[in-house]
């Protein structure tokens, strides 16, 4: 199983000064392997391998190719070739496309290390930091915050600097499939140890059993955005300190990010560890696509790597993660299962032909939960489905704030 962990690096001056060499010449590399690419003479268009082949050639020529550790040059050409996949695939899928461009300074960010050239050493940093070296370059901090999963190999080793002039490493790992746990077999679901999850509005989510765990405030933070914003809007375009505070805005942002994604790793991680299989509803993408940059697009932008994470990290803890159908999870009654309208306005479910009364996100809950056994092939365990689920009353959710989640890592109220 593949999947990846990435980290705040703090190279010395020294350190940070190869690094950012080292990305200038891969960029030039990259921007050789591209002409080179276009400009040989007939229709047989060269591949990787001819290409890599021709590597040792070109050192010779430009001796700056050759301060380049050679794997990671290799990694660079694979690099080439992939955007040249991917971009023939969007063009299958009569998607309009450009061409590939030439790479410039500010576009090409980072470098990777493939198989070899580079060492991890837990040890040597104080405890939370960690060093990694890479070979031509030298030893390279990392805020080792979580440390490697056991039986896990590094593949490759990325280094990368943000626009906001932060530097990060990632590392691509894989796990022996035999060390990842199993799932439990899909016969020992039932309803405490499985549970629907309704993504929030006035909630960031809301379970099937009752627990609700409130937004992560970021009312600071999007007030000094503003702030931030405000400031650029108010500098000369193109001046050296409308591109300081380009940089400032985009490290505000960055921050927002970060904080969110670490949010979503803690919610996800909790509920990952309490049950055994999580439904929920599956967000249209299509839809999310159609139209680019207003809010709602950006939260369900956000709610898509919140499911991303929770589906990639279920695959790792041996957790069923189910994404159900969304359409009709709040109209319908989870209770008797009759459709009735429900303007966004309205908190409650009160359903008119069999009289269930709860939240009415606890109901959307309810059925994404029935609606993921039924996806795989269970059948609701009960006859009364909802009272087994929770207690309806709404004074007996638990709430849990984002403080809470954020401090203590726990979603027990
Ligand atoms: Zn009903």
């Amino acid at each position: 199983m593949e999947h990846s962990h990435r980290y705040h690096a703090y190279p010395t001056e020294e350190v940070a000064e190869r690094l950012e060499h080292h990305i200038d010449v891969h960029r030039q590399l990259y921007n050789h392997v591209h002409w080179d690419y276009k400009n040989i003479p007939g229709d047989e268009k060269l591949s990787e391998y001819d290409q890599n082949n021709k590597l040792p050639e070109w050192k010779r020529k430009w001796p700056l190719f050759s301060e380049l550790y050679s794997k990671a040059a290799q990694a660079t050409i694979a690099r080439f070739h992939r955007n040249l996949t991917s971009l023939k695939e969007l063009k299958n899928n009569e998607r309009k496309v450009g061409k590939l461009k030439r790479q410039a300074p500010s576009e090409y960010r980072s470098v990777t290390y493939n198989q070899s050239g580079f060492d991890l050493d837990e040890k040597r940093g104080r405890s939370r930091y960690a060093f990694v070296r890479f070979s031509k370059i030298g030893w390279v901090k990392i805020r080792y915050h979580r440390p490697l999963p056991e039986h896990t190999t590094i593949k490759e080793v990325t280094f990368k600097k943000e626009r906001t002039g932060e530097w990060f490493v990632s590392f691509g790992l894989e796990t022996d499939d035999e060390h990842v746990p199993e799932k439990p077999s899909v016969d020992s679901l039932n309803t405490t140890n499985s549970v629907g999850i309704d993504l929030g509005i006035l909630n960031y989510i809301h379970t099937s059993d009752g627990t609700t765990v409130d937004w992560l405030g970021l009312e600071d933070e999007y007030e000094r955005l503003r702030r931030e914003q405000r400031k650029l809007s108010r500098k000369q375009k193109g001046s050296n300190n409308y591109e300081g505070q380009r940089r400032e805005v985009a490290k505000v942002k960055r921050h927002i990010r970060r904080k969110v994604l670490d949010y979503q790793h803690k919610i996800t991680t909790l509920l990952l560890h309490k049950y055994d299989a999580v439904f929920v509803e599956n967000l249209n993408v299509t839809e999310m696509l159609r139209d680019d940059g207003n809010a709602r697009n950006k939260q369900d932008a956000a709610w898509r790597q919140f499911i991303t994470l929770l589906e990639y990290k279920g695959d790792l803890h041996g957790t069923h993660v189910v994404q159900v159908e969304a359409r009709g999870t709040t109209k319908k009654c989870a209770s008797c299962g009759v459709e009735t309208k429900k303007p966004i306005w309205v908190r409650e479910h009160s359903c008119p032909s069999c009289g269930f009364e709860t939240d009415r996100d606890a109901n959307a809950a309810m059925n994404i939960l029935q609606r993921g056994f039924s996806e795989l092939g269970l059948g609701w365990p009960e006859s009364t489905p909802v009272e087994t689920v929770t207690a309806t009353d709404t004074d007996d959710f638990r709430r849990v704030s984002a403080r809470h989640v954020v401090e203590t890592g726990s979603l027990e109220a």
